[in-house]
């Protein structure tokens, strides 16, 4: 299981150490020990910049937006609106019209299933899912089922965890109205082949959705070149703060689209005869916003946008490579998503190891890894296993952390077996 890792530039060139020093957190001890943070997959570590970003709206800009009534509200709203065209421009979107402003991923593909769902989903429809999907991406389709009588079809994935394509292409037909997958999964870190699932989608006439959870952090993504019709995303994993999320649409589509939850900031023109929505992308933000953490993601795509981000996937792959070698050397592990495609997760079994005994060893250790079915419980039964331990590693991670990674894990073994 060799993983193949295209290495473009030179690591010299990658200065960790310096990074690091960019995440406050990174210097914080668990239990008496150095911070080993490999839980990246499930929310990321945020740099001084993010958290500046926040600080300074509350030391100096606090107020509400959109209102226009004081200066400190028209700065308020134009930082505000600023992270909008950033965000537009991380995903390379037409629009800043295209990019409506949600809690989480979580949030987002709800937001599309009870709005564009429930009008464009019937009984006897089919709606295509992978086997591979986080929970997020699973129940709010579950629930629109129930409520429509169309079908979820979930696509199967292979031993190795990857995406099984030819089945996917058999479960395609006219009936297909929505395919929704993720980019990145986030138990294995395999890597959907999206670039060949969005054009079949769309040649039966299905609209496609891609969870982008876990590639947001680590791939460049460009929504126009992919031509999905949705993307959905998390501003905590991609080092802003948790409670911000992106829907990206298609503006044609969105524009088609009703609101969903009514309130404040989506509305045109209130009357007792008749409400007239917002424009886009207003129509979906009713409420006050989190108005903090979409500066604080604005703080974030600025943050990334300072390194070149091909360099940035290299040193992870890099890391992975590092981390997949060692593990082979483990006797009685086994990794869970290989010989495919991956970002910088390493998720895996130890024969006679419960998960969460591993983690709670590491834990002593300070090493931060995540145990059990990661929110993929359909996944895990797929692959016959109860869970995983998964270390997902970010860049700020060093090879010398693996190393420590896995002495932690040979004391695990020899504790448990
Ligand atoms: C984390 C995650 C989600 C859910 O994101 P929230 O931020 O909890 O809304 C959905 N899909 C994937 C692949 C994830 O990793």
């Amino acid at each position: 299981m060799n993983m193949q890792v295209k290495i473009d530039s030179p690591l010299q060139q990658f200065d960790v150490d310096k990074v690091r020093l960019d995440f406050p957190i990174l210097n914080e001890k668990v239990h008496g020990q150095d911070l080993v943070y490999m839980d990246n997959g499930a929310t990321s570590q945020k740099p001084q910049s993010v958290i500046d970003a926040i600080a300074n709206f509350y030391y100096q800009t606090n107020s509400n937006v959109h209102r226009g009534a004081h200066a400190l509200s028209d700065h308020a709203t134009q930082l505000f609106e600023e992270a909008r065209v950033k965000v537009q421009h991380f995903i390379n979107a037409n629009s800043r019209k295209e990019i409506i402003w949600t809690r989480g991923t979580t949030e987002s593909i709800n937001l599309v299933a009870q709005t564009w769902g429930r009008q464009n989903i019937h009984q006897g429809d089919e709606i295509i899912i992978s086997t591979l999907e986080h929970h997020s991406n699973i129940v709010p389709w579950q629930m629109l089922c129930e409520q429509t009588g169309a079908t979820l079809i979930p696509v199967e994935v292979k031993a190795n965890g990857q995406f099984d394509l030819a089945n996917f292409k058999s479960c395609l037909s006219s009936k297909t109205k929505l395919v929704s997958v993720g980019h990145i999964s986030n138990a294995l870190g395999v890597i959907n082949p999206i670039e060949q699932i969005i054009p079949l989608a769309h040649e039966v006439g299905a609209k496609v959705l891609i969870d982008g959870a876990q590639a947001a952090p680590h791939v460049i993504i460009d929504v126009q070149k992919l031509n999905c019709d949705f993307y959905a995303f998390s501003g905590h994993k991609m080092f802003a703060p948790t409670g911000i999320g992106v829907l990206y649409g298609k503006e044609d589509i969105l524009s088609n689209m009703p609101p969903w939850h009514g309130g404040g900031e989506m509305i045109e023109v209130v009357s007792f005869e008749k409400t007239t929505y917002n424009q886009l992308p207003y129509k979906f933000e009713a409420g006050t916003p989190n108005i903090e953490a979409v500066i604080g993601l604005g703080a974030a795509v600025d943050y990334l946008e300072k390194f070149d981000r091909k360099q940035l996937a290299n040193y992870e792959l890099e890391l992975l490579d590092y981390a997949t070698s060692k593990a082979q050397q483990i006797s009685g592990l086994k990794i869970i998503g290989s010989d495919c495609e991956k970002a910088s997760v390493l998720s895996f079994i130890i024969e006679g190891c419960h998960s969460q005994d591993v983690g709670m060893i590491l834990d002593q250790q300070g090493i931060a890894v995540r145990t059990g079915h990661h929110c993929a419980m359909p996944l895990m039964s797929a692959l016959n296993i109860n869970g995983t331990i998964r270390a997902s590693l970010c860049f700020y991670n060093t090879k010398q952390e693996i190393d420590k990674l896995f002495a932690g894990i040979e004391k695990a073994q020899s504790f448990l077996n």
